[in-house]
Order: structure tokens, then C-alpha cells, then sequence
């Protein structure tokens, strides 16, 4: 992996950062900053080397067209906040208005373009329209940084094309993130647990099968676990079920079974009347959701109490804890109990522990934990995922 020392002596020199600058946004207000904290290693060191600073980023989904809700402007006045420096907002990444911006920087300076997203080519499948939009990106500009972990599992082209057209490296925060999963997979102390659970169930459970090969220990929590009790023929009644993946389940519940490994289920589940904040809920056994006085209608947002308690103790015999997805509905505070607890054993190991995922990191903040609690917040969910599954990621193959 090529770093910044790579790309040699850079006063003076205008460099492309792409950073990860993905916030939850509430009303225009930037509800977690975490994103933003992470970049600025690399940003002050690329400032104090007088590079000439060209920021770039994605925010949510806008579907390839502007869209205000979407724009990266409140993160220009955070981040200047933060490096206690100007950061210029350009509302434009390759126009006019862009290469005037750039062209008119001095040694230090920073601007920040508008979100990558509003043009479609950033996430073309044409690779020929990725690479002619990198390449307006990269005109005027001597080298490239590629520092938003959050984004090198996608074939895009601030992420895929870009590096390949200017000299590139990776930044500090890609170079941090990388060590941290590689010391997960190569070399982790054991017993080694790996906490799973959110909501993206079906791109998850593919994880599982590989995790399996490398692992002490699985936990499941959050929206997973109730395919996992239908497979094992547990009515779950309304909770998030993947009727589809119930065979596949059952293999990894026989493979575990197979290489020993253990796969801990929850033994309590918090059921709700309905999916909303006031719900009325009640906590019943997991192999009987149907039971509650919700009947039918019962949905399962959060693992119980014993099961949490359970799952903590599991996370304090460990030596290595990866941990990504909530355990239930965190942001309803009637749901975020499961997640506050597995957060709050984190916090008391004494092993190495690492938190992946844009709300598994969101959600530890929300709850009143400090960063430096934990080993390690991961700015990438899915691409910590997709590594430790043994992918290769193209957004690092290309800094090889
Ligand atoms: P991450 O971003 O950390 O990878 P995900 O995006 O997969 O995590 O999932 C986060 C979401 O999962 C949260 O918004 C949370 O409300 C939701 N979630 C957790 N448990 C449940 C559940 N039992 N039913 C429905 N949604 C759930
Ligand atoms: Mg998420």
C-alpha cells in the first residue's frame, strides 16, 4: 500500500483528497461529526506539507442529479471548525466555477467541492463514464489521496479511476483502518467473538460464512436473529424475517456446529405492538414471539435483558471483539437497551475492540460513549465487512 510519503515533496503541489465526508444530516444539521474528525489527520499533515488541498466527498444518495438536502455544504463550515482554517465551499466539482476554486489556491489552502453524487458518472457502470469524469477531476491537479475508507469497496470513480489517472497513496485514515483489519484478520488474539446485527440482513448473513473460518465466536442481535429462530422453526410473527435465507441459515448454523464455533443466539426478545417510539412492548422468551399479547402482530426490535447480559459476558472472556450492527431499534430509546449494553462491555474489555458501521459508530456516540473507549471506530461498515470476508476491495487494490 503506497502512502503519503510516496508521493514525495507536495509544497506547492494541488492534491486531491477523497475523503468520506458521509454525516447524518437532521434539518441540515450534521448529527454526528465522525466522519469529518477522522479526514483531519491527513488534512493537517497534507497543509502543513503546503499542499494546495482539493476536498472531495459523496453525501448520502442523491441519485446522480443536485439535490439541495444533499449538499456538502454545512460540512465546509464543520470542517473549518475543526482545522481551525478556511475551507472553501465550491458548489460545482468540475466546472467552471470548480477549476477557477482550485487554480486559485495557495500553499495550505483547502476547498471543498460539491457532493460527487450529483453527477451520475461518479457511480456510472460505465466504466468509460467513471473514467472521463475522474478525469476531469484529476485536470490541474499533481497527485491524488485516497482517504475515505467508507467508500473503497465501490468500483467509483472518485474511488476506482481516479487513483490510476494522478501519482496516488493512500491517506492516513485508510492506512489506520487497514492495519486495524488486518491485525483482525491475520494475527487476533483469542478467544475472538464477532458481534453481529442492524438491519441490512441478506448482505450480512453472507458474511457469516466466512467469519465462520476465522472465528471463536458468533453473537447475533438486531434484525438478523429472527431468520436465524425461523430457521430453527420459531414462529418470530411481524419481526424483519428473510424467508429466502432460511436455507442458507441452516448451513451456517451446521457448519458452526461442524468447526465449532460457537453461534449465540438471543434467549429473550423485546416485542413491540408496532414500530414506532411509544410503542407498547414486553419482553417474552425467543422461541415464543407469537406468545406475547401482541400476538401475530408482535414485531422483535431489541434482544432482552438476560440475553444482553449473556452477550456481555461473551465479550469480556474475549480477547478480540469485532462488533458491527445495532442489536435493536437504538434510535427508539424503548429499543436501546441490547445495543447499550454490548457497547457498555466493549468499553469494559480489556482486549482489542473494534465498532464497524456507519450506525453501529453512530450509535455507540448517540448512547454516550467517547471514541476513545473503544480499540477502534471504523468509518466503514460494509467495507470492514467485505474485508474481513476475504474480498478484495478495488478502491485498495489500486494503491497496492
Ligand atoms: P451499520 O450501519 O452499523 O452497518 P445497519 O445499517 O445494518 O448497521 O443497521 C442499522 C439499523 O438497524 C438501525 O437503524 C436499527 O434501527 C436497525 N435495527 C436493529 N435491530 C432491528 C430490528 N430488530 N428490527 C428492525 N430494525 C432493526
Ligand atoms: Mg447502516
Amino acid at each position: 500500500m503506497r502512502t503519503l510519503e510516496s508521493l514525495g515533496d507536495l509544497r506547492s503541489k494541488t492534491v486531491i483528497v477523497r475523503c468520506d465526508l458521509n454525516v447524518p444530516l437532521s434539518d441540515g444539521t450534521i448529527t454526528d461529526d465522525g466522519r469529518i474528525r477522522a479526514s483531519l489527520e491527513t488534512l493537517r499533515e497534507l497543509r502543513s506539507a503546503g499542499a494546495r488541498i482539493v476536498l472531495i466527498s459523496h453525501l448520502g444518495r442523491p441519485g446522480g442529479a443536485p439535490d439541495a438536502q444533499y449538499s456538502l455544504r454545512p460540512v465546509a463550515d464543520r470542517m473549518a471548525e475543526l482545522l481551525a482554517a478556511p475551507v472553501r465551499f465550491v458548489p460545482d466539482t468540475i466546472g467552471g466555477a470548480a477549476s477557477a476554486a482550485v487554480s486559485e489556491l495557495s500553499d495550505g489552502e483547502v476547498v471543498l467541492l460539491e457532493n460527487l453524487r450529483f453527477n451520475p458518472a461518479e457511480t456510472s457502470k460505465e466504466a468509460s463514464e467513471r473514467r472521463s469524469f475522474a478525469a476531469q477531476l484529476a485536470a490541474g491537479a499533481d497527485a491524488f489521496v485516497s482517504d475515505g475508507f467508507g467508500v473503497v469497496h465501490r468500483e467509483q470513480a472518485s474511488v476506482y479511476e481516479l487513483p490510476s489517472i494522478l501519482p496516488s497513496a493512500a491517506g492516513r485514515l485508510v492506512a489506520k483502518e487497514l492495519e486495524v483489519l488486518q491485525r483482525l484478520t491475520e494475527t487476533p488474539e483469542r478467544e475472538y467473538t464477532v458481534v453481529l446485527g442492524g438491519s441490512k440482513v441478506s448482505d450480512k448473513l453472507g458474511v457469516i460464512s466466512h467469519l465462520l473460518e476465522r472465528v471463536d465466536r458468533l453473537l447475533i442481535g438486531g434484525g438478523m436473529v429472527f431468520t436465524f429462530l425461523a430457521a430453527q422453526g420459531h414462529n418470530v410473527a411481524a419481526s424483519l424475517l428473510e424467508s429466502d435465507q432460511l436455507e442458507a441459515v441452516r448451513g451456517y448454523l451446521a457448519e458452526a456446529d461442524r468447526r465449532g464455533v460457537e453461534i449465540v443466539l438471543p434467549t429473550d426478545i423485546v416485542v413491540a405492538e408496532a414500530f414506532a417510539a411509544d410503542a407498547d412492548h414486553e419482553v417474552v422468551p425467543a422461541d415464543a414471539i407469537a406468545s406475547s399479547r401482541f400476538g401475530e402482530a408482535g414485531m422483535g426490535l431489541d434482544i432482552g435483558p438476560e440475553s444482553a447480559a449473556t452477550f456481555a459476558e461473551h465479550i469480556l472472556a474475549s480477547r478480540t471483539v469485532f462488533w458491527n450492527g445495532p442489536m435493536g431499534v437504538f434510535e427508539m430509546d424503548a429499543f436501546a437497551s441490547g445495543t447499550r449494553e454490548v457497547a457498555s462491555a466493549l468499553t469494559r474489555s480489556h482486549g482489542f475492540t473494534v465498532v464497524g458501521g456507519g450506525d453501529s459508530a453512530a450509535a455507540v456516540r448517540s448512547l454516550g460513549f467517547r471514541d476513545d473507549q473503544f480499540g477502534h471506530i471504523s468509518t466503514g461498515g460494509g467495507a470492514s465487512l467485505e474485508y474481513l470476508e476475504g474480498k478484495t476491495l478495488p478502491g485498495l487494490e489500486v494503491l497496492a
